[in-house]
């Protein structure tokens, strides 16, 4: 043994993980070899032009025995890993929602990763507990929630990973309160409500609870409504399930829809909601951001009339991801559904029911100290930083949505509410919804083969439309002139070739 051990200069007593001085120089090199990937971005292709499996035919087929270098990992990921990358990060990227970024998040999530705390309960990390609470009523103070939703009120807030996680863990709230009053042998007859513009994670997360698919209600939402939904229509589909002895349960009204950004009338929804006792959580993912502005605020007008509600603050509070928030009026209902309680973890504080133990707010039991993340955004930034980034990403989005109006050959297709803009090509109005369709794929697949910037599409009341989405941190109106300029020529070219056919 130990002359085999000697053939190795791999040696388990020098060995260290750890070692402060090692970390500080190497994470300086990361620091600079990041500062400067920010700096450069633009240089690469917004879409990576990768093909599947790119990568395993570039790296060996099992970890190396002995270690490797930090210089030579960093330069296979640029040489191997940056070509697989979508920038999320370009201030070219318009596709999806961007991202949002900052400088303090980067340095909360430093500090969150330093501590490692995984603050399942109170004691497990006093402070990771204590500034989550300060910084969910914080934010709630900003979005002009009622106290309801404060843990200085009689709710609380809690930071999850994302809209799925808070959907699944409200719901669960949900089916079991009503299961305590109709019996669990009566979950096949729960019923939820959506439209047909809810995101597809609402689906997931009550397959996730056990609500039965034939029991997912998906209310139409068509371009009369904007995409929203109709209280009326809503109320018609929950009668008709009572008529069947069903048991109406959730409802998921949403605030800035992932297609067109569409925003449900919460405050009739909710009024018809509160008729039948039925939960109604708000997803405001994206749009629910732009409620700090008081110009926007009356979008959760009514607020005060639903259960709980969802922002993710890695859309576009800047904050890295994973940031969702989720606040609830009564979290002794998610307490109820999602405590446990091990010996292991047994202690005093817990015990004596005077602290809040997040273990039981949420699906996992370890949690990472992410409250470091928005509260260093808060605190560096402020609330008026915050707004003008708002603000200033609505400009962007309308400057752009000029130059579509600007141009007889595109149009607008959904009316821009945030700084999403919903537009398409068509050329000679009265054109067939196939022929427009295609026109619209190919100059998607033109602008986005070019690199110089990325864009989606979605198909909304059978339209289907682009989608610019202006957030990217790094963005500026020269880039979204430039994007334009680009779309543009793209129609060109492709206008340009169908004449000569
Ligand atoms: C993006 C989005 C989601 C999914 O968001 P995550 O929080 O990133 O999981 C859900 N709902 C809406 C309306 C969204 O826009």
């Amino acid at each position: 043994m130990g002359s085999l051990d000697s053939n190795f200069s791999v040696n388990s007593t020098e060995f260290k993980p750890l070692d402060p001085e090692e970390f500080r120089k190497q994470a300086h090199t990361m620091v600079d070899f990041i500062a400067d990937y920010y700096k450069n971005i633009e240089t690469y292709p917004v879409l990576s032009q990768a093909q599947p499996g790119y990568l395993r035919a570039r790296l060996p087929e099992t970890a190396p025995y002995r270690p490797e270098t930090f210089e030579t990992i960093l330069q296979d990921v640029e040489k191997s890993i940056i070509p697989g990358i979508t920038h999320w990060l370009s201030p070219k990227f318009f596709a999806f929602f961007p991202a949002t970024v900052s400088t303090a998040a980067f340095l909360g999530e430093m500090l969150c990763t330093c501590f490692n705390s995984v603050g399942f309960n109170w004691l497990a990390s006093p402070a990771a507990t204590e500034l989550e609470m300060v910084v969910m009523d914080w934010l709630a103070h900003m979005l002009k929630l009622p106290k309801s939703f404060m843990f200085q009120g009689t709710g609380g807030g809690v930071i999850q990973g994302t809209t799925s996680d808070s959907i699944l863990c409200t719901l669960v709230a949900a089916r079991n309160r009503t299961l305590e009053n109709v019996g669990v042998d009566n979950i096949g007859k729960l019923v939820v409500y959506g439209s047909d513009q809810t995101h597809s994670t609402y689906t997931k997360a009550c397959k996730l609870a056990g609500i039965y698919p034939r029991n997912i209600r998906s209310v139409p939402a068509g371009s009369d409504t904007c995409f929203a939904m109709s209280p009326v229509a809503l109320r018609k589909v929950i009668d008709a399930d009572l008529a069947a002895g069903l048991v109406p349960l959730y409802l998921c009204v949403t605030v800035g829809t992932t297609s067109t950004t569409a925003v449900d009338p919460l405050e009739d929804l909710a009024d018809v909601a509160n008729d039948y006792g039925v939960w109604v959580h708000v997803d405001a993912a994206y749009g629910g951001s732009a409620c700090i502005c008081p110009e926007f605020r009356h979008y959760l007008d009514g607020i005060e009339l639903v259960d709980s509600l969802s922002l993710s603050p890695h859309k576009w509070l800047l904050s890295y991801l994973d940031c969702c928030c989720l606040w609830v009026k009564q979290p002794g209902l998610l307490v109820k559904a999602l405590s446990t309680n091990p010996e292991y973890l047994r202690n005093k504080p817990s015990e004596s029911d005077s602290v809040v133990d997040y273990k039981d707010w949420q699906v996992g039991t370890g949690r990472r100290f992410k409250a470091l993340r928005l509260w260093l955004v808060l605190r560096s930034y402020g609330i008026a930083n915050l707004q003008s980034h708002i603000r200033s990403d609505v400009r962007m989005a309308k400057m752009f949505e000029g130059f579509v109006k600007s141009d007889p050959r595109f149009e607008l297709v959904v009316p821009r509410i945030f700084s999403l803009v919903c537009f398409r090509l068509n050329p000679h109005p009265g054109s067939y919804p196939g022929y427009l369709e295609l026109l619209n794929k190919k100059l998607l697949e033109w602008v986005n083969s070019t690199g110089g910037l990325y864009m989606t599409h979605t198909v909304a009341g059978g339209l289907y439309m682009l989608r610019f989405a202006v957030g990217a941190t790094l963005t500026e109106e020269c880039h979204v002139v430039a994007a334009w300029k680009l779309i543009k020529e793209g129609a060109d070219v492709l206008l340009r070739s169908k004449d000569a056919t």
